[in-house]
């Protein structure tokens, strides 16, 4: 997979996010340059298909980049799929045509419930409702062809878990990630409604089989990170995007691989991802790096429930 993150900056300052925040964008130098490697990389590896993920930040501050870059592959004989992630603070009528035409774009949309869990974390000093605009097109959005909402859970909205993932399935959408919030302090307390939320999620999904949870689908070796072709606003290459966040931006020397305006292949070593998930340990507050990992522990015990109970039908 190849990681283009498109811009550093955002319209949001959500209470949990990790992203060191910079006016930083992307060109389309740097954008087109790595995006033809990539394919050239897999076509003359004669791999099947191409998967790139536009990430940020928001990437929607950065909307014609986006489209120049799916326009100019759209001619290529080669299958590839896109994905975006957004706070959905910028989609419009026109982006919602465009994704409604593109199917081969995943749309992300993170939307943590009910406008008093979305906004409790997501906001910009208090003053951004983060919810409205998703709320506006929420008809639009849960008819596009590849949609996924995911949701976001802190510890302090976990309470409400259930009852924010009704509200998001009353809303209309049927595709969802979950995310426990990483790098944050889960108290005893919290990490047993995140459970409990997870068993009356699962009790659901039982009896409405029209959900679907794209966690199945993923299966993350390092699972707070993206691994794979990462390059940043200027052109730098990693092989995880762990550098974006403010715990570990002072690991970005070592990590770098290089720059792609000075590369004419993207080929990364094969660097072993339990060597970043040391790399996490070892940077991180213990009580931080546990908590997260307890939180990550009831999501998988969630997703192989799930799983167990669509082997069985
Ligand atoms: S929208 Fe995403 S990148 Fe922006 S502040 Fe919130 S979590 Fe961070």
């Amino acid at each position: 997979m190849l990681v283009l993150i498109i811009t550093r900056d955002c319209n949001l300052r959500c209470d949990y996010c990790g992203v060191n925040k910079k006016k930083i964008q992307m060109t389309k130098r740097v954008a087109e340059k790595a995006t033809f490697l990539y394919i050239d990389y897999i076509k003359n590896n004669i791999l099947n298909e191409a998967k790139i993920r536009f990430f940020g930040g928001e990437p929607l501050l950065q909307w014609d980049l986006i489209k120049r870059i799916m326009e100019r592959t759209e001619k290529e004989s080669l299958k590839i799929n896109f994905d975006l992630t957004t706070n959905g603070l910028l989609l419009d009528a026109e982006k919602i045509e465009f994704f409604g035409k593109h199917p081969e774009i995943e749309l992300i949309i993170s939307l943590d419930g009910g406008v008093s869990s979305q906004n409790l974390n997501r906001n910009f000093n208090r003053k951004i409702n983060s919810f409205e605009n998703i709320h506006r097109h929420k008809k639009e959005l849960s008819m596009l062809p590849n949609i996924t909402i995911n949701m976001v859970i802190a510890p302090n909205q976990v309470h409400k878990f259930y009852q924010n993932f009704k509200h998001i399935y009353e809303l209309g959408f049927r595709r969802l990630n979950f995310l426990p919030a990483y790098f944050v302090f889960w108290p005893k307390k919290n990490l047993a409604f995140l459970k409990k939320g997870f068993s009356e999620i699962l009790s659901f999904i039982k009896n409405n089989k029209n959900i679907s949870v794209k966690n199945m689908d993923v299966l993350s070796e390092t699972p707070f990170f993206n691994q794979g072709i990462v390059i940043d606003c200027n052109g730098d290459i990693y092989h995880t995007n762990i550098f974006l966040s403010r715990h570990f931006e002072k690991l970005s020397d070592g990590l770098r691989e290089g720059n792609i305006l000075d590369s004419k292949l993207v080929v990364l070593p094969n660097r072993e991802s339990n060597g970043t998930m040391k790399l996490i340990k070892n940077n991180i507050d213990p009580k931080l790096y546990y908590s997260t990992l307890r939180a990550d522990s009831i999501l998988s015990n969630f997703v192989l429930k799930l799983k167990n109970t669509y082997a069985k039908n």
